[in-house]
């Protein structure tokens, strides 16, 4: 069984998140009366300062780190917009630059982000459809916005080959995607932490990954039930390591990170080195990494 993410696997979450960012810093200039240039360029530096640290800086829910910050620029503008807020002097109540950050600029501008698939993805969900593999969709996003993202692809599909075709593969995949899938909710197993965390040691200091991801492994559980599939059957492939990875991992899956150029580099040497993992640069190596997991079991 074959478990896809879909943000910034499927899809090109750097291109997609340009007119995001854009909105962004527009409305962070009019919030700080600072020239929009200035921004920008405050912006460009903060950036290269995460991507260089990555382990420095956690996408945080509850207490706990749940992925890095650096990996795409919808997790990267909440750190860089606060050192942009502290660089400019502009003063808040923690709670409101709070609610102002995750709350009304990031939906406001979230809504302009565009549609940009990577290549290779329409030709690996026409190859599973046409296979009519044990394939499926989990992402954060809800299922509204990956469906109708499939919807462009089923046209770009229909016109290739033919509109029986391109609704075929919509009808096939609508099913298949379950969103809202909370992979960014963690618990620590006070108890014993070694059930919870996973050191990275002689990777990076202080880094630790929490595989223990209650909505996602529930999620993952409500697809495998009905089709009898076990941990070390189920295949999962996603971008960020320690969203998609870390948990079916930590229970027996095989994982395949498809890297892009924000992954962290000491996610490349730990996975680089497990029996359970690959890291893939392209989609094209999606479906043979799945092929080969599958004759294995
Ligand atoms: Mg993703």
């Amino acid at each position: 069984m074959l478990i896809l993410d879909f943000d910034g696997t499927l899809t090109d979450a750097e291109e997609e998140g340009k007119p995001f960012t854009a909105g962004f810093l527009d409305d962070l200039a009019t919030l700080t009366g600072r020239p929009l240039a200035e921004i920008v360029q405050m912006h460009a530096e903060f950036e290269a300062r995460i991507l260089a640290e990555p382990h420095k800086y956690a996408w945080m829910m509850d207490g706990l780190p749940v992925a890095p910050a650096s990996v795409d620029p919808y997790l990267r503008i909440k750190p860089i917009a606060t050192m942009i807020l502290e660089e400019t002097g502009c003063r808040m109540d923690p709670r409101t630059q709070q609610n102002l950050l995750t709350g009304l600029l990031y939906k406001n501008n979230y809504r302009l982000s565009g549609t940009c698939f990577r290549p290779g993805a329409m030709e690996l969900l026409h190859a599973l459809f046409l296979a009519a593999d044990d394939a499926f969709i989990i992402t954060n996003s809800h299922t509204d916005a990956v469906i109708s993202k499939l919807r462009k692809l089923a046209m770009d599909l229909a016109d290739d080959c033919g509109p029986e075709t391109g609704g075929a593969f919509l009808n096939w995949w609508i099913p298949r995607v379950l969103g809202n899938a909370k992979k960014y909710v963690a618990l620590d197993h006070l108890d014993d932490p070694s059930k919870s965390r996973l050191e990275l040691i002689g990777l990076v200091p202080d880094r630790m990954v929490y595989c223990l991801r209650p909505h996602y492994e529930r999620a993952l559980l409500e697809l495998m039930g009905p089709l009898g599939c076990k941990w070390p059957d189920l295949t999962v492939v996603g971008d960020i390591f320690e969203l998609d990875g870390a948990c079916p991992m930590a229970r027996g899956a095989q994982f395949g990170l498809l890297r892009n150029p924000a992954t962290p580099d000491y996610e490349i040497k730990y996975l680089d080195g497990h029996p359970q993992a690959r890291v893939l640069i392209e989609v094209s190596q999606i479906l043979p990494f799945y092929r080969e997991g599958r004759s294995a079991t």
